[in-house]
């Protein structure tokens, strides 16, 4: 029986008279005085315990039960990660499923409709219940891309009537003939490919590599098509639910139905009934983050892993995991294809291309003739922009050339808030985190400091808080909300749209910014990171890169892959419809192989370089590691338990440790930190190696050791 807690493993319990459980039953059971649900998992190994001294199984749920191949993946997942499997149960039990969904408050149109004032969101509303069905609110707010606050504001009104929804199938079945595309040449053959993989029912990976707007999505919905036909459930995992209306709308024009969503965000209502509609077979296609791995599918056929490149899919806290890695592990242990997309893939899988261990297929065209944009290095050091300005002059001039054809134009700048430091001009004191080894950044239009790290806000002070004086504190450097300042300036007659995880909060907010830019409300767009996504945007044609170090500082072991990748992906929104796009990057060092790879539209060139860098001293793709973090009160305490840890690290052939050495955050949220990494070659096993190194060492109290099996962040 594993219960869903950070146990060592599974508990033995009585089976009572006349009861039969079946592995993957999920049953209540009593532990320490109270009830537990618990999974029977599988037939104990060890010596039986005497039948008296078990407790028995207290009652069977009326709950599916969770299929073989979702129990095997998460031992495996356990086992892969070092966590205990009862960690990663709780990830697949998270949701409430096991009390039945109850009928939904919906809404419907009043009849007859009273006279009230209708502005555009209302009209949407009352557009989605033209077909008499009643609705969720959230839905409602979905279908009609506004806030819940229209919806409650119509029912107030007297526009909506209250209408219960029955807790009946929640989903329809996705036709997979309701819109064919008529498919290029390029993408008949990819497509073809595989849909073969998806009725061969068999497990392989595909990597779908090819440049941004040349249809990989548009393919890979064939290969969820193949599968629907097949009488199998998909499963596509995406970085950013929240970032993917435009995919979403496309879902729904290519099958005619919506898909099942799965995400942090869904009310605790929809995640019983779409968990259930997942284990019963009703919800035939899901579109999800990387928690949709554990979802009971009974009949997994296909998964695919959009933006497979994506850091997004880590996931760093509790169970500690690579999504993209564990679902080419669920696609094998439910016989099923995966599929790897993106336009600029990561070098693991390019890696398992070259090994063989991945097939490859690529689509080198954008769709209908539209050519990929031409990008272009702005040195910096010749065209600096004015004194306390950071456009320079010819950025500047390409997006007035730009607005003046009556194209939009966008730029680009990775970092959140109004300053990254703010720093005392008298005494030279920087304002940095109580709690972490970082500045804080101010964000002016909420008018407070932030730290990125740990959440701690507070007001920007008047004075110095170190030598007092007034008016001295300057902002350094930009951050976006800088740089909106600066265009506002610089473009007053502009209509000019700011994409930052402040200004775009969630899904309502994503969609109607991406419906604004589509259809030409807006004439600038400034963003973070959030616009590097798969967005399409016909009449966007300029991209102005205001930093394109920014990601290079540091001495990360992917700096320069991220960078590539990240630049390339925003670079890829320009020119994605008949007319040509222009990428241009502002930099201080041009020359930089990164610079000259993303000018010369040579990433093939980059990667090969990237990867010689790393075969030698079997740094990842080529080599595994491990990183253990530890973190103490005090940095005595740490530095005392990381000394132990280094003393008993594993020695031989192939491996080698790292550090100890203080993390580049020491302090985090009060916590001091050290690092320790384990580098081995491809053939060696990590686990076994760090099993037995964590048995050698007990942490004190007080003293975490956190694993980090093929760590993404170094932070
Ligand atoms: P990618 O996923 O490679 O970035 P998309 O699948 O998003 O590319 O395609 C880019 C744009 O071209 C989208 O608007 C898509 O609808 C359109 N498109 C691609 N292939 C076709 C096709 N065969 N027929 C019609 N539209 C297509
Ligand atoms: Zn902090």
């Amino acid at each position: 029986m594993l219960l869903p807690y950070p146990f060592a493993g599974p508990f033995d319990y009585a089976v009572p008279e006349g009861a039969r459980y079946a592995p993957g039953d999920i049953v209540l059971v009593p532990l320490n005085r109270r009830e537990e649900v618990g999974v029977v998992w599988d037939a104990p190994s060890g010596p039986p315990v005497a039948a008296g001294r078990l407790k028995p199984v207290t009652a069977l749920l009326d709950t599916p039960r969770l299929p073989d191949a979702l129990r095997r993946f998460v031992d495996w997942v356990a086992g892969y990660t070092l966590a205990a499997p009862g960690e990663v149960l709780a990830m697949a039990l998270r949701v409430n499923a096991l009390s039945p969904p109850m009928p939904a408050p919906g809404w419907q149109l009043a009849d007859p409709l009273p006279e009230a004032r209708l502005t555009e969101p209302r009209r949407r509303v009352l557009a989605a219940l033209a077909d008499r069905a009643p609705r969720t609110a959230p839905d409602l707010a979905r279908l009609a891309g506004c806030s819940a606050a229209v919806v409650r504001g119509m029912a107030d009104a007297g526009l909506l009537t209250p209408a219960p929804i029955p807790a009946g199938p929640a989903f329809l079945a996705p036709q997979p003939g309701h819109l064919q595309p008529a498919l290029s040449a390029g993408q008949q053959s990819v497509a073809a490919a595989l849909r073969d993989a998806v009725e061969g029912q068999a497990f392989s990976v595909t990597l779908l590599d090819g440049v941004t707007g040349s249809g990989k999505t548009e393919t890979y919905l064939e290969a969820v098509a193949a599968c629907l036909t097949a009488g199998r459930q998909s499963l596509v995992l995406l970085p950013e639910i929240a970032l993917s209306a435009q995919f979403l709308s496309r879902f729904e024009r290519r099958f005619g139905v919506a898909p099942a969503l799965w995400h942090s965000d869904l009310t605790s209502r929809l995640r019983r009934v779409t968990w259930r509609a997942v284990a019963d077979g009703t919800a035939r296609v899901v579109v999800g983050a990387r928690s949709a791995l554990f979802l009971p599918f009974p009949e997994l056929g296909l998964l695919v892993v959009d933006e497979e490149h994506e850091t997004a899919f880590k996931q760093e806290d509790g169970v500690v995991y690579h999504a993209r890695d564990m679902a080419v592990v669920r696609a094998r242990l439910s016989d099923a294809p995966a599929i790897l997309v993106s336009a600029t893939p990561s070098l693991e899988s390019l890696a398992n291309v070259e090994a063989g261990r991945y097939g490859h297929l690529r689509l080198s065209a954008r769709h209908a003739g539209a050519r990929l944009p031409q990008v272009s290095a702005i040195d910096m050091r010749d065209h600096p922009p004015e004194r306390g300005r950071f456009l320079s002059p010819v950025l500047v001039d390409a997006v007035q050339q730009t607005l003046a054809a009556g194209e939009q134009a966008m730029f680009f700048l990775n970092r959140r808030g109004y300053a990254p430091l703010t720093l005392c001009r008298a005494c030279g004191h920087r304002l940095a985190c109580p709690n972490c080894t970082a500045w804080l950044v101010e964000h002016r239009a909420r008018r407070v400091l932030a730290c990125h790290h740990c959440g701690h806000q507070e007001p920007v002070p008047p004075a110095c808080p170190v030598c007092a004086a007034e008016g001295t504190l300057a902002p350094i450097g930009p951050g976006v909300e800088r740089i909106t300042e600066e265009v506002d300036a610089v473009f007053p007659q502009a209509r000019r749209l700011v994409m930052a995880s402040d200004t775009i909060p969630g899904p309502h907010a994503a969609a109607e910014a991406a419906r604004a830019i589509e259809e030409r409300r807006v004439d600038l767009v400034v963003g973070t990171q959030i616009v590097a996504k798969g967005w399409h945007f016909p009449h966007l044609t300029l991209v102005g890169v205001v930093d394109a170090d920014l990601g290079l500082a540091g001495g990360d072991l992917r700096a320069a892959e991220r960078t590539v990748q990240l630049l390339h992906q925003v670079g890829g929104r320009a020119g994605r419809a008949e007319a040509p796009g222009r990428v241009l990057l502002q930099t201080f060092s041009p020359e930089h192989p990164v610079m000259q790879a993303l000018v010369a539209g040579d990433l093939e060139g980059f990667y090969a370089r990237e990867a010689e860098a790393r075969r030698p001293g079997n740094w990842p793709p080529y080599g595994r590691l491990a990183a253990l973090i530890v973190s103490a009160d005090s940095a005595d305490a740490a530095d005392l338990a990381a000394r132990d840890l280094g003393r008993a690290a594993p020695h031989g052939e192939g491996m080698l440790v790292l550090g100890p050495a203080p993390a580049p955050l020491a302090i985090l949220r009060g916590r001091h930190r050290r690092r320790l990494l384990l580098k081995t070659r491809r053939d060696v096993a990590v686990q076994p190696l760090l099993r037995a190194w964590l048995a050698k060492v007990a942490a004190p109290r007080g003293v975490r050791v956190d694993v980090d099996v093929d760590p993404v962040s170094f932070l």
